[in-house]
């Protein structure tokens, strides 16, 4: 295949707010998913864990120095390949299922995806390549043998329900539509959502199995209304409130 070996396969950026972003530069902007790392007192935050294809744990364990919960906010596999590496394991009963086998629908070659899901990313506006990365993470990696392991929830969470960090609270939102199970963390002392892939700044989602539109137009109603004043996706750059409001009406507009 000829691609190169990465340096280093994860990236780091520290944002305010004791939040850090991780993701993987050498994965295709469809599957590249952002990693986020909240800082609290007793406890820490990581909110989906990438492709799995490189030990998310080891390269960051400088930031894992207490108890940390791990939060998968829809088991799609670009959100969920490193979830087995951590103890605390969180997600919603809708897709809890999923993590059995987390890795059942991956694979590193476009050409094993259905031509229909391809075809939808592509309208979406994703470019798709032959494969989903665009180096190695290391020399011996076998992109065909692939897979990552099961990585059963070990708390399952649903709309209210809440995830303390001590000096910080975030509320678990059901924001269904682009998956079933998709959740966002809303820390209403600062205005913060986490909102996974329920909405991010770039080609949405809502025509591949599991999701669904007149469910999802109901999130962004919802999101449309939420007094943000920083999101943080699943994909893509952070966003402002009125940026929030926007990406939602343009939704709504297009498929209410
Ligand atoms: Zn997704």
């Amino acid at each position: 295949m000829g691609l190169q070996i990465a340096d280093r396969w994860f990236e780091f950026e520290t944002l305010t707010d004791g939040i850090i972003r991780i993701w993987e530069p050498y994965v295709i902007r469809v599957a590249q998913c952002n990693i986020w790392h909240v800082r609290g007192r007793d406890r820490d935050l990581l909110i989906d864990t990438g492709m799995g294809i490189a030990s998310l744990h080891a390269a960051a364990r400088h930031l894992f120095d207490k108890a940390l919960s791990a939060v998968a906010t829809h088991t799609h596999f670009d959100h969920v390949g490193s979830l087995h590496e951590f103890e605390d394991r969180i997600a919603h009963p809708a897709e809890a299922e999923n993590l059995s086998v987390p890795s059942a629908n991956f694979s590193m070659y476009s050409a094993d995806h259905s031509p229909q899901i391809t075809a939808s990313l592509e309208r979406a506006g994703y470019e798709i390549g032959p494969t989903y990365i665009t180096a190695l993470p290391r020399a011996d990696f076998n992109m065909t043998e692939f897979t990552f392991p099961a990585a059963p929830a070990t708390r399952l969470v649903d709309e209210g329900d809440v995830i303390d960090l001590g000096d910080r609270v975030f509320e678990v939102f059901h924001l269904p539509g682009h998956s079933p199970g998709s959740i966002g963390l809303w820390e209403n002392a600062t205005g913060i959502l986490f909102s996974g892939d329920a909405i991010y700044d770039g080609p949405l989602l809502d025509d591949i199995p599991g999701s669904d539109i007149a469910v999802y137009c109901d999130t962004m109603t919802r999101l449309a209304q939420l007094p943000a004043r920083v999101v943080h996706a699943g994909h893509d750059p952070s966003f402002d409130g009125r940026r929030l409001k926007q990406l939602a009406w343009d939704y709504l507009k297009r498929r209410a």
